[in-house]
C-alpha cells in the first residue's frame, strides 16, 4: 500500500473549515441550537457559500466536479462542532447531490443539481416505516400509477424522516407493484415535502437533535410522474438507485459524521484532562486516565484510515461495497468505545450541557443504528465475501 499526503485543496478546505467552525459555530451558539432543537439557516447559507456543496454534483451541471474524499472531509470537519451545520449539509449534498447526480433523470439533473451546488435544495430520506427498518425491500408504503400513468399516487407512513418539515423534497422510497417479485417492485420518488396530502407528526429522540425527525403519512399524495428518481422508465427500478453507488456514498457520509464526531469527543477530553487537576497535578498525568487518551487517539488513526481509504475508492470508481461496510461498522462501534471513554474522562462535566459531550454521545451512541446497522454491515460483508450459510 501506499501513502502520501493530502491533496492541497483538501488541507486548504479543512483549514477554512476549522476557522468557519470557530467564527460561525462556537460553543455558546451551539447549545442554543441544541436547546431549539434546530439548525442555523444563516450559518449554512455561510457554508453553501463557500462552495462545498458543489463538490458532489458534477461540473456540467453546476458543481465542482464530484470529489468524494474532499466531501467527506466537509462532514468530518464540520461534525467537529457537531450537526448543526453538518446535517443539513449531508441533506443537501449527499443526500439531493449523490442520488440526483448517480439516478436522477437528464430533466431533474439539469432542474435540481445545479441549485443543491448552490445549497439551495434539502432533501428528506423517506425510508423507513413503522414496520420497516433495515429491510427496505419490504416497505409498505404503496404508490400506484394514475391519469393513464402520468401521476404517481402515494399512500402509507414513513417514520423517523429527519427534516420532513423543511426538506424541499423527501426521496420517498415505495413498493410500486405489490404482485411484483421483492427488489423488483420498488421506485423512489422525489415528492415536495408540502404536497397536498401529507401529515406529519414530530417524533422525540436524543440524538441528532439539529433537526426533529418525523412520522409522515401520504394519504392520496398525487406527484407528476417525471419525478420517479431517474424517470417514468425508472418505476419499478428503485432498488437499483437505492443500493447501487449511492448505498456506497451514505455509508461513508454517515462514517465521517461518526468519525468527526469522536474526534470531538477526544479533543476535548484531552484539553479538559491537561486543564483539571487532582490530587496536586493534571488529570492528564494520572497514568490510567493518560493510558485513555491515547488508546483513544489511536483508535481515532485506525477509524482515518478506513474512512479515507473508503472514500478514496469511491472516488477511483472501484468497487467499495465490502471497504465501505467495514468503515461503518468499525468507527460506529469505535466511535462509541471512544465517546464513553472520553465522557468519563470528564468526570460529571461529561454529563453537563456545558460541554459538548454529552450531546457528542448521544449522537455517537446512534450511528452503529442510523444508515444500516452495524449487524445489516455484518451481513453485507459476509455476503460479499462469500461466506458459507
Ligand atoms: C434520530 C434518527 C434519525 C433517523 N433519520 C432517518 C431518516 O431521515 N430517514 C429514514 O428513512 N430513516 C431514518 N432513521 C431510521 C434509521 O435509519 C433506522 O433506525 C435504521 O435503519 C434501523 O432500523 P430499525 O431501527 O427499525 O431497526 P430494525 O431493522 O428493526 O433492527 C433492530 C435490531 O435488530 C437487528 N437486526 C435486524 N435485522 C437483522 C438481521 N437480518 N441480522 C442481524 N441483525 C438484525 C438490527 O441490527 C438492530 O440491532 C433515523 C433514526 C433515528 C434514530
Amino acid at each position: 500500500m501506499y501513502f502520501a499526503d493530502e491533496p492541497e485543496h483538501v488541507s486548504q478546505l479543512r483549514d477554512t473549515l476549522r476557522r468557519f467552525n470557530e467564527k460561525e459555530a462556537p460553543r455558546e451558539k451551539r447549545r442554543e441550537w441544541q436547546a431549539a432543537q434546530m439548525w442555523p439557516r444563516d450559518v449554512f447559507a455561510k457554508l453553501a457559500d463557500l462552495g462545498v456543496c458543489g463538490l458532489t454534483v458534477p461540473e456540467e451541471f453546476g458543481g465542482l466536479g464530484q470529489d468524494w474524499y474532499a466531501a467527506t472531509a466537509v462532514i468530518e470537519e464540520l461534525c467537529r462542532a457537531g450537526m448543526f451545520v453538518s446535517g443539513p449539509y449531508i441533506q443537501c449534498a449527499f443526500y439531493g447531490g449523490g442520488n440526483i447526480s448517480e439516478s436522477g433523470s437528464q430533466e431533474q439533473k439539469e432542474t435540481l443539481l445545479p441549485k443543491i451546488a448552490a445549497g439551495e435544495l434539502l432533501f428528506a430520506y423517506g425510508l423507513s416505516e413503522p414496520d420497516t427498518g433495515g429491510d427496505l425491500a419490504s416497505v409498505t408504503t404503496r404508490a400506484h400509477l394514475d391519469d393513464g400513468g402520468d401521476t404517481v399516487v402515494i399512500n402509507g407512513a414513513k417514520r423517523w424522516c429527519t427534516g420532513a418539515d423543511w426538506a424541499d423534497y423527501i426521496l420517498c422510497f415505495v413498493n410500486s407493484d405489490p404482485d411484483g417479485d421483492k427488489y423488483k417492485n420498488l421506485s423512489m420518488v422525489l415528492v415536495p415535502s408540502d404536497a397536498p396530502g401529507i401529515t406529519r407528526q414530530t417524533l422525540t429522540h436524543q440524538n441528532l437533535i439539529y433537526s426533529h425527525s418525523f412520522d409522515v403519512y401520504f394519504d392520496d399524495v398525487r406527484v407528476p410522474v417525471a419525478n420517479v428518481l431517474g424517470g417514468p422508465e425508472q418505476w419499478n427500478q428503485g432498488w437499483r438507485s437505492l443500493a447501487g453507488r449511492s448505498l456506497d456514498v451514505e455509508k461513508v457520509e454517515v462514517a465521517a459524521m461518526n468519525f468527526g464526531l469522536a474526534q470531538n469527543a477526544v479533543e476535548e477530553a484531552w484539553a479538559y484532562a491537561q486543564q483539571r487537576r487532582q490530587f496536586g497535578k493534571p488529570i492528564s498525568g494520572h497514568q490510567a486516565v493518560r493510558h485513555e487518551l491515547v488508546q483513544a487517539r489511536t483508535r481515532l488513526e485506525a477509524c482515518r484510515h478506513m474512512l479515507y481509504h473508503a472514500a478514496w475508492l469511491i472516488d477511483q470508481g472501484r468497487p467499495a461495497s465490502v471497504e465501505t461496510s467495514m468503515a461503518k461498522l468499525f468507527i460506529g462501534e469505535t466511535g462509541v468505545e471512544i465517546g464513553i471513554a472520553c465522557q468519563r474522562i470528564l468526570g460529571a462535566y461529561g454529563m453537563s450541557e456545558e460541554f459538548d459531550m454529552a450531546q457528542t454521545v448521544q449522537d455517537l451512541l446512534g450511528m452503529p443504528i442510523v444508515g444500516g446497522s452495524s449487524n445489516m454491515q455484518k451481513n453485507n460483508i459476509a455476503n460479499r465475501l462469500g461466506l458459507a450459510q
